[in-house]
C-alpha cells in the first residue's frame, strides 16, 4: 500500500466544480484584486470565527507581521513567542524588530506553557505570539489573564488551528489581532499563498486594511509606511468554497485521530498526542514521539507510508538566530521535540483500511525491534 504523507485527492475530488465554477466567475468578472470575493470571504471567515472582522493579506507570515505592525511593536519590545514552533512565527518578530523571547512548551501537549510565560515577563516584554500548534487550542484563560495582569498583548498564530476552540470559544478570537495562513495544506487552504488577521477591533481591522494595502484607504494617499500583502479575488473565491467544508473536514481529522488513539494504544516508546482539558484539537498535524523516532520513520518509509517531521531543527538552533546567541541546549523540550516526533498521516479522505494498515505497521515496528 502507499500512503502518502498528504493528499488532495480525496478533498478535490469533493469541491473539484464548485472551485473551477467560482474561478470561472473571477476569470469572468475582470477585476482581481480587492473585490467583492474578497469581501465576501472576509465576512464569511470572521463569522466563521466568531470576531467582528476579518482582514485578508497575502500569507500567514505577512498576517503576523502586519498584527505587530498595527500594534506598534517593534524595536526594544519584547514578545514571547514559543521555542517550539514553526519559523514564521519568530521570523515575524524579526522583520519588526522587536525582541524574541522564547518560551518551553508543554511536553505533553507541545503548547507554550503559560507558566514559563510568568517567567519570562520583563519590563519591556509587550506582547505574548501564542501558537495553537498541530490544532491545539492553547489555555487561551490563563493566557489572557496573564496579558490582563500586566497589560500586554495576544496575538494568536492560528495558522494550523482554524476551528480549533477552547472553553467553547473559537481559536483567532482571543488576542487583540490574531493571524492565520491559508497555505494549501492547513486546514483551510487556499490554491496558493494567503493569509488572514481577524479582530474585534474596528480601529485595529482598519489599520490592517491600510498596511495591506501600501499604507492607503484612499488611492495615492499614503498615510502609513504599508507592505503591499493582499488576498487576491481568485484565492478568495476559492477560500469562500473550501470554507464551507471545513467543519466537516476537522470532525474528519478527529474521526482520524481517534482511530490512531485506539490502535496505537499502550506501545511502550510510543508517545501520542494529549489534549488539555477545555481544549479542542483539529489535527493540522498529527505527531507521535518516539526514542527511535529515525528508525520508525525509515520502516515506515520502506512500507510505503509518507511521514514529515514538525519540526527537525528548533528555531533557537536554526543559522539565521546564531546571532542571538542562544545555547543550542538552551530549549531543552524544545530539542526533544525536535529529536522525537513524527507526524503521521492525517488528511480528510484518508480512509480507515489506510489508518489500519499504518497502525499495524507501526505495532509491528515495535514489535520486531
Ligand atoms: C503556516 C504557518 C505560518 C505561516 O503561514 P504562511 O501562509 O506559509 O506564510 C505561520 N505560523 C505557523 C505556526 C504556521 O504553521
Amino acid at each position: 500500500m502507499h500512503i502518502p504523507y498528504y493528499s488532495f485527492e480525496a478533498q478535490h475530488k469533493l469541491i473539484r466544480e464548485p472551485v473551477l465554477q467560482a474561478i470561472t466567475e473571477v476569470f469572468d468578472a475582470q477585476w482581481y484584486i480587492l473585490g467583492k470575493y474578497l469581501q465576501k470571504f472576509e465576512a464569511a471567515y470572521a463569522d466563521f470565527s466568531g470576531t467582528q472582522y476579518c482582514v485578508g493579506v497575502g500569507n500567514g507570515f505577512d498576517a503576523l507581521q502586519i498584527a505587530l505592525k498595527v500594534l506598534n511593536i517593534g524595536p526594544g519590545d519584547e514578545v514571547i513567542v514559543p521555542s517550539h514552533t514553526f519559523m514564521a512565527t519568530w521570523l515575524a518578530v524579526s522583520a519588526g524588530g522587536a525582541i524574541i523571547v522564547p518560551v518551553e512548551p508543554d511536553p505533553i501537549t507541545y503548547n507554550i506553557n503559560p507558566e514559563n510565560i510568568r517567567a519570562a515577563i520583563t519590563t519591556r516584554t509587550k506582547a505574548i505570539m501564542p501558537v495553537h500548534l498541530y490544532g491545539q487550542a492553547c489555555n487561551m484563560d490563563v493566557i489572557m489573564q496573564l496579558a490582563a495582569e500586566y497589560n500586554l498583548l495576544v496575538i494568536e498564530d492560528n495558522a494550523q488551528a482554524q476551528g480549533a476552540t477552547f472553553k467553547g470559544r473559537l481559536t483567532g478570537s482571543f488576542g487583540q489581532l490574531n493571524a492565520t495562513s491559508f497555505y494549501p495544506i492547513k486546514n483551510l487552504g487556499a490554491l496558493g499563498d494567503a493569509g488572514a488577521l481577524t479582530t474585534n477591533n474596528p480601529e485595529l481591522a482598519e489599520k490592517a486594511r491600510i498596511l495591506r494595502n501600501y499604507g492607503s484607504a484612499e488611492k495615492y494617499h499614503h498615510t502609513e509606511i504599508g507592505l503591499n500583502s493582499r488576498l487576491d479575488e481568485l484565492q478568495a473565491a476559492i477560500l469562500s468554497q473550501k470554507l464551507l467544508w471545513l467543519n466537516k473536514w476537522n470532525r474528519e481529522r478527529q474521526d482520524i485521530a481517534a482511530q490512531y488513539y485506539a490502535e496505537l494504544s499502550n506501545i511502550p516508546d510510543l508517545v501520542l498526542p494529549a489534549v488539555a482539558p477545555g481544549a479542542t484539537h483539529v489535527y493540522h498535524i498529527f505527531m507521535v514521539r518516539s526514542s527511535r523516532r529515525d528508525a520508525l520513520q525509515n520502516y515506515l518509509t520502506a512500507k510505503g507510508i509518507g511521514t514529515a517531521l514538525h519540526y527537525p531543527i528548533p528555531p533557537h538552533r536554526q543559522e539565521a538566530y546564531q546571532h542571538l546567541g542562544f545555547a543550542p541546549e538552551a530549549f531543552p523540550i524544545a530539542n526533544t521535540l525536535a529529536e522525537t516526533g513524527l507526524s503521521l498521516p492525517l488528511w480528510p479522505g484518508l480512509d480507515q483500511e489506510k489508518v489500519a494498515y499504518i497502525c499495524s505497521e507501526i505495532r509491528h515496528f515495535f514489535n520486531q525491534y
